[in-house]
């Protein structure tokens, strides 16, 4: 049994769901758990209708025409007397009831944004039974258990593990089994979601779960890469990769996996394949378990970076009890440290910038020091670094703040 991921751009329009429907087929007589993301910019699409309902604005035209969008594709791949156009209306019919809740704004958030992968998994689900596949349509939160924390809900995985059986059954009787990304429920019944880009991380559960033989990610890209290819054009395609330099990437900021995707698959060492679903021939990256020998340079920016440094008033050094003031300012206030470094008199740290953050850090840190900050910045780290990148990034112009071990070169760089 494998896994298959596939992410919003993937089923953006009618092609792109006809170009799935490819992918698959070609592995009919495989048994596997298709994950599905919400189409396109459905996600960022009903995060900006609830933004209006919460502002009190109208919001209807805007879910008018995330509906009629859904409606185009369906008019493309169904006769018009096909009963998915009713179960997709009925979701977005189902949008202005959540809207209306009395409730939190995360809870009320994960009620609205979930419907985007309910919707394209039905709509995916009725493709391939249309076109005779034996096919069923799971809806994931009767497997994936999490906490109560939303928009950002922790997996349970022993509640999730009970619910294995859910999933065997229909494999039992169905050769494919589609279901949702990036949502949830909680031992209450309510819907939550796993963070934004959340799909592949569900992958990696369904995939634990169930002890598949793979994991695959289709993606826009032709596998993981060493560098971003808008940046960097000679970037190249990793044929394979252990799965600690995978996580360290989305660690430094890589944005080709979602960070938590790793640890379930590698707990239990099922691999992980990144391949292109626009040329499915390529055969992409193969994240695994155990050493590579000889790996490039990897390269990942980080940008809308800030650099925030506490200097000692007096004539004193910066002690282990102001270290600990500062973290317990940066953990209280949870933010992520992405580089730091000190010296006598001095304790800097980088951040993402994020100006209501920031700025009430620096209003807290100014109670026992000097506080400056830059902003923005781009933090470029490369991985396994050779004497040709070394020699690049430290002579970069803009450079703010350098640091090295033996394997990981940092810099800090303005203007870029
Ligand atoms: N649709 C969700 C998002 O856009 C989850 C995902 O795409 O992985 O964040
Ligand atoms: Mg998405």
């Amino acid at each position: 049994m494998q896994v298959f991921k596939f992410g919003g751009a993937s089923v953006r329009e009618a092609e792109g769901v006809r170009n799935v429907g490819r992918i698959l087929f070609a592995y009919a007589d495989e048994p596997l758990v298709i994950v599905v993301s919400a189409m396109g910019k459905t996600t960022d699409a009903l995060e900006h209708v609830l933004a209006l309902s919460v502002r009190g604005e109208d919001y209807r035209p805007a879910l008018n025409t995330l509906h009629q969008n859904h409606r185009d594709i369906l008019l493309a791949l169904f006769p018009t007397t096909h009963p998915v156009f009713a179960e997709v209306a009925a979701y977005f019919d189902g949008l202005p009831a959540h809207l209306a809740l009395k409730a939190s704004y995360d809870f009320v958030y994960d009620q609205v944004v979930s419907v985007g992968e309910l919707v394209s998994t039905t709509i995916l689900f009725h493709y391939l039974r249309l076109h005779h596949a034996s096919v069923a349509w799971l809806d994931a939160r009767r497997v994936i258990r999490t906490d109560g924390t939303f928009r950002e809900g922790k997996v349970r995985w022993k509640e999730t593990e009970k619910n294995r059986n859910v999933v065997t059954d229909l494999l039992a009787q169905y050769k494919w089994v589609v279901t949702q990304g990036f949502i949830g429920r909680t031992e209450k019944g309510e819907t939550t979601t796993l963070g934004r880009d959340g799909s592949d991380f569900s992958a990696a559960i369904f995939a634990s779960l169930l002890a598949a033989a793979s994991v695959t990610i289709w993606k826009d890209v032709p596998g993981v890469m060493n560098a971003d290819p808008k940046r960097l054009p000679s970037a190249v395609v990793f044929d394979q990769l252990p799965f600690r330099e995978a996580a360290e990437m989305t660690y430094y900021g890589a944005n080709v996996i979602h960070p938590k995707t790793i640890k379930p698959l590698a707990n239990r060492q099922i691999p992980l394949f990144v391949r292109s679903f626009a040329q499915p021939d390529l055969p992409g990256t193969r994240i695994r378990e155990g050493r590579v020998d000889f790996l490039p340079p990897l390269i990942v920016f980080k940008d809308n970076q800030c650099l925030i440094s506490c200097k000692v008033t007096d004539y004193s050094f910066v002690t282990e009890e102001q270290l600990g003031f500062v973290f317990s300012v940066v953990s209280r206030l949870g933010i992520k440290i992405n580089l730091m470094q000190n010296s006598a008199i001095s304790f800097s740290f980088c951040t993402d910038y994020d100006e209501q953050k920031v700025t009430r850090l620096i209003e807290e840190l100014s109670q026992q020091f000097e506080v400056y900050y830059n902003t923005p910045l781009t933090l470029i780290t490369v991985k396994n670094y050779d004497a040709a990148t070394q020699a690049k990034y430290q002579r970069m112009p803009g450079l703010v703040l350098e640091q090295s071990s033996r394997s990981t070169l940092q810099v800090l760089v303005r203007g870029l």
